[in-house]
């Protein structure tokens, strides 16, 4: 598989009143050609930012990128003025978000926003973009679309101006689509109509998907690749199996114990992991879960432990995997 998106020991800051928040630090993954990456991990830990970083928009206060690399499409995009970002966003690289009333404008007929980027960026005529604005509604089960194109995002539900969001983000048959918490404002059964959606997409357009999300349920059905972010940093990435079944990180085994089982009694009630993550103002020199973590033990508070790889694709970042370190058991997962 060809690489489309590299990112390499890349650090990205912002600069507040308080001082520097070091919200990513020292990450690398890649996104191949084709493929679903899931970025998975609580707020804060730094997801947001990096599908951010990608795209060239930085949230206020004022990020910056501090060091490293993200190359896609043989550009470095840490280094790209903003005019040539703007012609990648939208074009090249699409975003959804959670709340598609936010990024959708609510005085523009919906037919209107497909339009004006396909017009922008493709290039086409007026009844050219007109006929692809229907044809992408069609694809993403609008009905009606040619009448549906009149409409303004109000009167449509939810989970329908999610479909137009997504309907706006491939029209321009995009290399890279991120979606960040897509279906985190939605109710269950929609969410997993959305998800659906998406992978029947994919399927068809092939297009790379980053799926950024805080609950890992919601890739087992859509992403081949898992990368969980803590604290700023990778602290463990594998294929789907590698994560769910054979992962190697306590705090992977914590979201793997806030999935919600269908076969539990519990089902509807989430363990969650006691604790919060640690402020990126003055992040800890160890391990950033220590404070959370059953296992920690007096190397895990004094230094970050280096990066173990397993197999090809998968990579863990933990003090457990040191030859000296105790054996414990990871617990039994039945989820996934
Ligand atoms: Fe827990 Fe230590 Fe591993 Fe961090 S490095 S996850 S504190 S065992
Ligand atoms: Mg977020």
């Amino acid at each position: 598989m060809s690489k489309l998106l590299e990112i390499k020991d890349l650090y990205f800051s912002f600069d507040t009143f308080q001082g520097e928040v070091e919200a990513i630090r020292g990450i690398n993954f890649e996104v191949n050609k084709g493929e679903v990456v899931a970025l998975v991990g609580e707020s804060g830990s730094g997801k947001s930012v990096t599908s951010q970083a990608i795209i060239g928009l930085n949230p206020m206060p004022p990020g910056r990128y501090k060091q490293g690399s993200i190359n896609f499409d043989n550009k470095d995009l840490t280094s790209i003025s903003e005019k040539e970002f703007q012609k990648i966003r939208g074009a090249e690289v699409s975003m959804i978000f959670q709340d598609p009333m936010t990024s959708l404008n609510p005085t523009m007929k919906i037919g209107t926003q497909i339009t004006e980027s396909l017009i922008k960026h493709q290039g086409m005529s007026k009844s050219e973009a007109k006929q692809r604005a229907i044809e992408m509604l069609g694809l993403v089960g609008i009905p009606n679309p040619d009448k549906l194109i009149y409409s303004y995002p109000h009167q449509f539900s939810g989970g329908m101006r999610q479909r137009v969001m997504i309907a706006i983000a491939l029209a321009c048959n995009p290399k890279l689509l991120i979606a960040d918490e897509p279906t985190t404002a939605l109710d269950v059964t929609i969410q997993a109509q959305i998800i659906e959606l998406m992978k029947g997409l994919q399927d068809k357009l092939h297009t790379s998907i980053i799926l950024i999300t805080h609950d890992l349920g919601v890739v087992a059905n859509i992403a081949q690749r898992v990368v969980i972010m803590y604290a700023g940093k990778i602290v463990e990435q594998g294929t789907l199996n590698e994560i769910f079944y054979e992962s190697r990180h306590p705090y992977t085994w914590g979201l793997l114990e806030s999935v919600p089982r269908l076969d539990s009694k519990e089902h509807g009630r989430l363990a969650s992991i006691p604790g919060t993550p640690p402020q990126l103002i003055d992040p800890p020199k160890g391990c950033p879960f220590a404070e959370r973590c059953e296992f920690a033990m007096k190397a895990c508070i004094e230094e970050f432990p280096e990066e173990t790889t397993l197999s090809s694709s998968h990579k863990v970042s933990c003090w457990l995997e040191d030859p000296a370190a105790p054996t414990v058991e990871r617990p039994v997962q039945s989820g996934g």
